[in-house]
């Protein structure tokens, strides 16, 4: 691992049952890097994604994080170490009983990441990432379904994670909210936050990733920065891919 290297992927694999969704993937991310990973569904992009931080077990190989390898820890380790990683997907999956200040700072409080006489301000502060302060003591019955992802993320950003990972986050909301979580993930690669962000948001991809990894039958089938893949890809099954978004 270079000085630079968050993430790390050695060989990894992943078989359910008979089907190898990932074959032998090697790969690299480093610090402050946004990576997109496109494909056509089915092939493997949520289970690549719920493997960097072991929510998915992968049936061989190792996933370095931050130099250690995730697929030798015990489930004590692997907590602490999860709390590095922020994860959002598509549904929001907010506490429907607390409010939003509660759903932000509920876990950092506990683990004593947030004393709880700072547990308000730190909601604040970080709701004004998203902007939403004036959501703090709403309830997620009464958000939009974009409010509700901005949550999603604060809540996220409050464990203070060195890296987020979004499996589609904008692809239950209605067209009109995409552009307001877009913003807000936008805005967090701006200020450094190393992300990987599987979406359909090609505007997003080429806007703001820095790499594009193109999943194909088990492999990264194309690794390139967004203005060479969006402009000349290599690979067939890409090029086919792009032709049918436009
Ligand atoms: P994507 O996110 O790119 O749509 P997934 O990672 O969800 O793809 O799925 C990749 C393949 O693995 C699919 O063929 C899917 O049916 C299969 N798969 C995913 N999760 C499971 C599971 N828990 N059990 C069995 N097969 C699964
Ligand atoms: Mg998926």
């Amino acid at each position: 691992m270079t000085e630079d290297t968050i993430i790390e992927l050695k060989g990894l694999t992943k078989k359910f049952g008979k089907s190898l969704v990932l074959d032998h993937i090697n790969a690299k991310i480093n610090r402050s890097e946004v990576v997109t990973l496109i494909g056509p569904s089915g092939t493997g992009k949520s289970t690549l994604i719920r493997d960097l931080n072991m929510l998915d077990t992968p049936t061989s190989g190792s996933v370095l994080f931050e130099g250690q390898d995730l697929t030798t820890l015990k489930d004590k380790e692997l907590d602490a170490v999860r709390r590095k990683m922020g994860m959002v997907f598509q549904s929001f999956n907010l506490f429907p009983h607390l409010n939003v200040e509660r759903n932000i700072t509920l876990a950092p409080v506990k683990l004593g990441l947030i004393p709880a006489s700072q547990a308000r301000a730190k909601a604040q502060e970080l709701l004004e990432k998203v902007g939403l302060t004036e959501k703090i003591d709403a309830f997620p019955s009464s958000l939009s379904g974009g409010q509700a992802q901005r949550v999603a993320i604060a809540r996220a950003l409050a464990m203070n994670p060195d890296v987020m990972l979004f499996d589609e986050p904008t692809s239950a909301l209605d067209p009109e909210m995409v552009g307001e979580v877009l913003k807000v993930m936008q805005d967090l690669a701006a200020e450094g936050m190393t992300m990987v962000v599987v979406t359909h948001e090609m505007g997003f991809a080429k806007k703001v990733a820095d790499r594009v990894w193109f999943l194909d039958q088990g492999k990264i089938a194309e690794d390139a920065k967004p203005d060479e893949f969006f402009s000349h890809p290599q690979n067939p099954r890409a090029q086919e891919f792009l032709s049918k978004l436009l």
